[in-house]
């Protein structure tokens, strides 16, 4: 079966099909974070979203280049660069890092790359003369470049093709700073943005002066020269429909690089909102919360990944910390029941079994996800499976241990068959296995003296440790395999 997405531009679902003509490779941007600061969980909500679109391309067999540019040049930055007095690279470096760190713990996929725009003034600079040359840019008496959305659409292209636009409101919100007045419309937007002595020693040369690039032009810049002035999907959050996305179509497409019939990207996949604790993020009402703050509160990566996992992209989510601790107990299930099958399928290697539970959720998974990504039938999908196979467990706990060794390769064979099919299904949700807690020298030493205890059969012994291992907080299983210790 096909993949449907919700194409923004479209403002349909449609059938996903790449512009390759082998149908095999997809070129996939998302716009990557901003770096002044620790990225809150509503930037998270995007990038966990991206890597799932990825995840899932690369099980329906697509080969994906995914590229994620890094803003290290924008107003905010200069400002805090101005602040602290420290060069732009030693501000901007500390942040990318603490990114690209924050993205490993959520168990992200790194992109194939991650263009800096600070690295790609060259390309910005020629993209910003192929649109001059074309007359849909001009400079203005204050030495900045703009975009003019008047001559743009003047030649026959379409401002306003991922949202309908009021052309007389457009913008009027926005605050003018006093060095954009030059601009010959409000609606024109900065493709460079001549120096001012608030920049500091933040401007490169160009054949329009001193400067810098506007935010938007550099999306366009890095995308078009990685995938290809013409790609397949163009992902972000739903805030940056407009102006961001609009202005990146009007550059890309203003340029007139694609090939004649081709948009500049063929789906536009935008995430909702995300609200915490049903509000609006904000640092004053106590619910701004970056990934290393929740980090702080306990939970983990693996916790947060699920619950921003279990809403559909398309629906504005609310994350709470009750939702969080609900996260913990649906992992602890999945980790139940996966750790079970790995210890009745041993050292057994098997494939997904057709006809079996494994087989069954992977066809249930596929139909959910190609149906724009429908989560929530997958997740459904994935605790039936659960629930199947702990009934499973019970049955054979007793078998095993009665049955002869034959029973019991049938029943690991099984096992690895379900297991197989969870890695797939894992491949694509990235919640992997629950990190083993480290066993402390001195209780794995308790544990061998129980079981010194038992065989001489010193029950009381061996009661007595169990007692003080629970007091440690361990409890220890036993099972047909032996002993097994657990973190309490
Ligand atoms: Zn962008």
């Amino acid at each position: 079966m096909g993949l449907k997405l919700f194409n923004t531009l479209a403002r349909s679902v449609q059938e996903f099909a790449p512009l390759d003509p082998a149908q095999k490779k997809v070129g996939m941007y998302c716009c990557g974070p901003t770096v002044y600061d620790f990225a809150h969980i509503g930037n998270w909500r995007t990038f966990v979203f991206a890597d799932l679109v990825r995840r899932y391309l690369e099980f329906k067999n697509f080969q994906v280049t995914h590229v994620m540019n890094i803003t290290d040049i924008e107003d905010k930055i200069i400002k805090r660069v101005r602040e602290l007095k420290i060069p732009l690279r030693d501000f901007t470096g500390k942040y990318e890092t603490a990114f690209l760190e924050d993205l490993k713990t959520l168990n992200c996929l790194s992109p194939h790359q991650t263009p800096r725009a600070t690295e790609h003034i060259p390309e910005i600079i020629s993209l910003i003369e192929k649109l001059i040359a074309r007359g849909i840019a001009y400079k203005a008496s204050d030495g900045s470049v703009y975009f003019s959305i008047e001559k743009y659409r003047g030649c026959g292209c379409n401002y306003g093709q991922l949202l309908k636009l009021n052309f007389d409101e457009m913008r009027t919100g926005e605050r003018v700073k006093s060095d954009e007045y030059a601009k010959e419309s409000i609606a024109d937007f900065a493709l460079w943005k001549s120096r001012v002595p608030d920049d500091g020693e933040i401007f490169w040369p160009s054949p329009f002066g001193e400067g810098r690039p506007g935010w938007h032009i550099e999306c366009s810049a890095m995308s078009m020269k990685i995938l290809g002035a013409s790609f397949d999907l163009h992902l972000g959050g739903e805030d940056l429909i407009f102006p961001h996305h609009e202005d990146e179509i009007a550059q890309s497409e203003g340029a007139g690089l694609q090939p004649a019939g081709q948009p500049f990207v063929k789906y536009w996949i935008h995430g909702a909102h995300l609200l915490v604790e049903g509000k609006k993020m904000s640092k004053s009402l106590g619910n701004f919360f970056t990934l290393r703050d929740l980090l702080a509160k306990g939970f983990t990566g693996r916790e947060v990944r699920y619950l921003l996992l279990t809403a559909h992209y398309r629906e504005t989510f609310n994350f709470t910390l009750e939702g969080l601790a609900g996260a913990k107990t649906a992992l602890a299930r999945i980790d139940e029941c996966v750790g079970k099958l790995r210890e009745i399928a041993g050292n057994t290697a098997a494939e997904p079994e057709p006809g079996s539970w494994g087989w069954r959720l992977l066809d249930k998974f596929s139909l959910a996800l190609s149906d724009d990504l429908n989560v929530s039938r997958a997740w459904a999908a994935i605790f039936e499976w659960v629930r199947d196979n702990n009934l499973f467990y019970h049955v054979l706990q007793d078998e095993q241990i009665r049955g002869g060794d034959t029973m019991r390769t049938a029943f690991a064979v099984k096992a690895a068959a379900e297991i197989a099919a969870w890695n797939k299904i894992d491949s694509v949700l990235g919640i992997g296995k629950k990190a083993e807690a480290e066993i402390p020298a001195e209780i794995s030493a308790l544990a061998e003296e129980r079981i010194a205890a038992k065989k001489s059969k010193d029950f009381k012994r061996a009661d007595a440790i169990r007692d003080e291992l629970k007091l440690k907080g361990w409890t220890i299983e036993d099972t047909p395999k032996g002993a097994r210790l657990k973190k309490l």
